[in-house]
């Protein structure tokens, strides 16, 4: 007897019956990049597509992306003054608080995820604080990530998401929120984040990339996946809400094994390496529109509950039906 698997391919009906992963609009996260000024709305050359914009400029998008069913941002700031420690990173009025409150005052309901991090606010585009020897502090970088961590959750960010690779954020970050009352602000950790060269349009994009040296004593050996699970395990037991491999597709691996290793949710960064690729591939004809389907499903079947891309707005206008 010949089996025939081919039976549930047969038409658009069987297999849709039939198929494994769906891709739901709730699961997209859309990163923004917001700059000082004002009445900007810019096309960041490394990334086409995706825009620089001031805060004022914010409500007209985050209408858009609510309309469009996005449940969720992640907000990434660039300051216009960078100094040794950072100090925009925690400054009350810094260009994140305003972003936060802009967004809630347009949208209350659309979760406001922030990017925790030092390198776009230092003068010296490292993750944290250096010491005399050039070398990037953990312990003293942890009591700035406490101020970043307050005075985001006091403009209003809901989830937190700590991108330096210190270690022993997590439950730096958890304990100042607690003892500042911001029991409900949940934390999404870059858990497993490779010290990858996919990065590059972004750092152009957040004016980040380091003055000296590399990050490769913060962020993680690309030939390591054990590591990744240790990562993981540290962060479950500090307080993490959410986990997060970073970048996602040349490390779905990794996503697989962190997803069947965790009970918290899983989130996936598809980077702006990746996204470039893809991005000039269409537009160059190379490759058809469907293949960001195709590139998402990949993420979500290896185990992402979340992902992380700036494709999120074709992929809701696509689920959604619009043209
Ligand atoms: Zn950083």
């Amino acid at each position: 007897m010949i089996h025939r698997p081919r039976r549930l391919r047969l038409n658009e009906q069987i297999r849709e019956l039939v198929s494994e992963t769906q891709l739901r609009v709730k699961d997209f996260i859309y990163p923004l990049f917001i700059v000082e000024g004002s009445g900007i709305k810019r096309e960041i050359a490394t990334m086409p597509g995706v825009f620089h914009f001031s805060v004022d400029k914010l409500p007209e998008e985050i209408k858009e992306i609510k309309a469009l069913n996005i449940k969720a941002v992640l907000l990434f700031g660039i300051p216009e003054k960078k100094d040794a420690c950072g100090s925009e990173s925690f400054a009350e009025k810094g260009i994140i608080p305003k972003a936060i409150k802009e967004i809630k005052n347009v949208c209350p309901d659309i979760i406001v995820i922030t990017d925790l991090c030092m390198c776009s606010y230092t003068d010296h585009g490292h993750c944290g604080i250096l010491n005399e020897h050039g070398q990037v502090d953990n312990d003293k970088t942890l009591l700035y990530l406490h101020k970043i961590a307050v005075s985001h959750s006091k403009a209003g960010a809901d989830i937190i998401a700590p991108s330096d690779m210190m270690d022993g954020r997590v439950h730096a970050i958890r304990q100042a929120l607690d003892e500042n009352g911001f029991l409900n602000t949940a934390i999404m950790a870059y858990s497993v984040k490779y010290a990858s060269s996919f990065y590059g349009p972004f750092r152009n994009a957040a004016d980040s990339a380091p003055s000296f040296g590399d990050r490769k004593s913060y962020q993680m050996d690309a030939a390591n996946s054990n590591e990744a699970l240790k990562e993981v395990r540290l962060d479950e037991s500090e307080g993490a809400d959410i986990v997060m491999v970073k970048p996602a597709l040349l490390y779905l691996d990794v996503v697989k094994k962190i997803k069947e290793n965790t009970l918290l949710p899983v989130a996936a960064y598809n980077v702006s390496g990746e996204y470039a690729m893809l991005k000039h591939a269409i537009n160059a004809g190379l490759l058809p529109v469907v293949a960001i389907m195709e590139t998402m499903l990949s993420i979500k079947r290896a185990g992402a509950d979340l992902i992380i891309t700036y494709f999120a707005k074709d992929i809701a206008k696509e689920l959604n039906g619009v043209k």
